[in-house]
């Protein structure tokens, strides 16, 4: 690409749902027909958009609208989670072509594991049938921390062995394409900027909920990374002065009091679930299931632990939506789907509350577009934003 304004003209094209005609593209965007028309020729060229029909019912000839093609480029996407990493491979308007999920080996070295992640986005290409030479890039989102600019893994807590692990070249080099690394949580906020829902514009916080609790930061339709890509470390805001000890040596950090792992245990310690048999422990994903069940059938303690849970999440986000004067809150990860109906009803209630802009304007709480399978969609979303996006100046692809 690397030309600004051809950059700009493909997201405006992107962001208009029906697309645009050449004379709307010109005045959306600010610049003369002349160039647009130039512009709009190249890309047409390059099979990056489409003529897709004609519309206008006045007076003059009706208007040729432009659109991306859905086949001028593609993107791979890979999350790492703790249990299982998960690949998908979008085309540019974000349909899923193909995707796949292997466990995560926490047996070999992650230098090997970086080896198998590699053959299994070459061979999910290969099967899909898409044009290689299309495939701008993989996209792999990772647990935090991260070194961003030297694209390293960095000790995340779930992820154990996993200490300063070389990425994105590792993955650029065993496959031979552009990667680009993010932190889960800005995968995830960046998914949402690209879905096209009623979620993608404007300034959000993306709560997400994964083994551990961080925030996703999007501000005037740019999603903030930080200084070293690790911006939305919620886990230490303390909700509880007097509750049980973190490992940060502090007590009542919302990622004590919050994160699955806990929830499942005070479930276990209120007679809600099982302690687990050691011969065959259940997933956190069944015991959380398990939990959410339990509290929709109208158990009282296990609504309790969850709604406990909401208060202790409301009172951390509220410290985001508060400094940064955010219009929403945009709740999705792994773990997501079992809280969901506890927090839709008890946080909006309490951030409103908490809200130091309550008589400017209120906080709205809704679920992320990009559902379950969000990681890897959110990981391809990377390629697109650092490809497309004409903000996207300081994510240099590598490769
Ligand atoms: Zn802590």
């Amino acid at each position: 690409m690397g030309d600004y304004n051809l950059m700009v003209i493909l997201d405006a094209i992107r962001r208009a749902e029906g697309g645009l005609s050449r004379v709307e593209l010109s005045a959306a965007v600010g610049l003369a027909p002349q160039t647009v028309s130039n512009i709009c020729r190249r890309l047409l060229d390059q099979d990056l958009i489409m003529e897709a029909g004609k519309e206008g019912t006045g007076p003059g000839k009706p208007r040729t609208m432009l659109r991306l093609k859905p086949s001028g480029m593609y993107a791979v996407g890979v999350q790492i989670d703790p249990a299982v990493t998960s690949f998908a491979l979008l085309d540019v308007v974000g349909n899923v072509v193909l995707n796949s999920a292997l466990t995560t080996d926490a047996s070999i070295p992650p230098e090997a594991f970086v080896e198998v992640m590699a053959a299994e986005v070459l061979r999910l290409i290969a099967d899909s049938g898409v044009d290689a030479e299309r495939v701008a890039g993989v996209g792999v989102a990772t647990p935090g921390p991260v070194d961003a600019a030297a694209g390293l893994v960095v000790s995340p807590p779930h992820l154990p062995g996993w200490t300063r692990v070389a990425l994105r070249d590792g993955l650029a080099r065993a496959t031979g394409l552009p990667v680009v690394m993010d932190k889960d949580v800005t995968a995830a906020a960046v998914a949402e900027m690209w879905s096209g829902g009623p979620n993608a514009t404007g300034s959000f916080v993306f709560l997400y909920i994964g083994t551990g609790l961080g925030a996703g930061l999007v501000f005037n339709d740019e999603v903030m990374r930080g200084s070293s890509g690790n911006a939305g470390e919620i886990g230490h805001i303390i909700t509880d002065p007097d509750g049980p000890l973190c490992d940060c040596g502090r007590r009542g950090c919302v990622k004590v009091t919050c994160m699955p792992e806990t929830l499942v245990e005070q479930a276990q310690e209120r007679g809600v679930l099982p302690v687990d048999d050691p011969q065959e422990p259940r997933s956190l994903h069944e015991q959380m299931a398990a939990l959410a069940a339990a509290a929709e059938h109208g158990n009282s303690a296990a609504v309790d632990v969850l709604e406990f849970s909401a208060q202790r999440v409301a009172r951390a986000i509220s410290a985001l939506t508060n400094l940064l004067d955010v219009e929403r809150v945009v709740a999705g990860g792994p773990f997501w789907p079992y809280l969901e109906p506890t927090y839709l009803r008890v946080i909006p209630a309490l951030l409103d509350s908490l809200s130091a802009t309550r008589t400017v304007h209120e906080i709205g709480l809704t679920s992320a577009s990009s559902g379950r399978d969000g990681g890897a969609i959110g990981a391809a979303c990377l390629v697109l934003e650092s490809t497309l996006s004409p903000h996207a100046a300081k994510l240099l692809l590598q490769g």
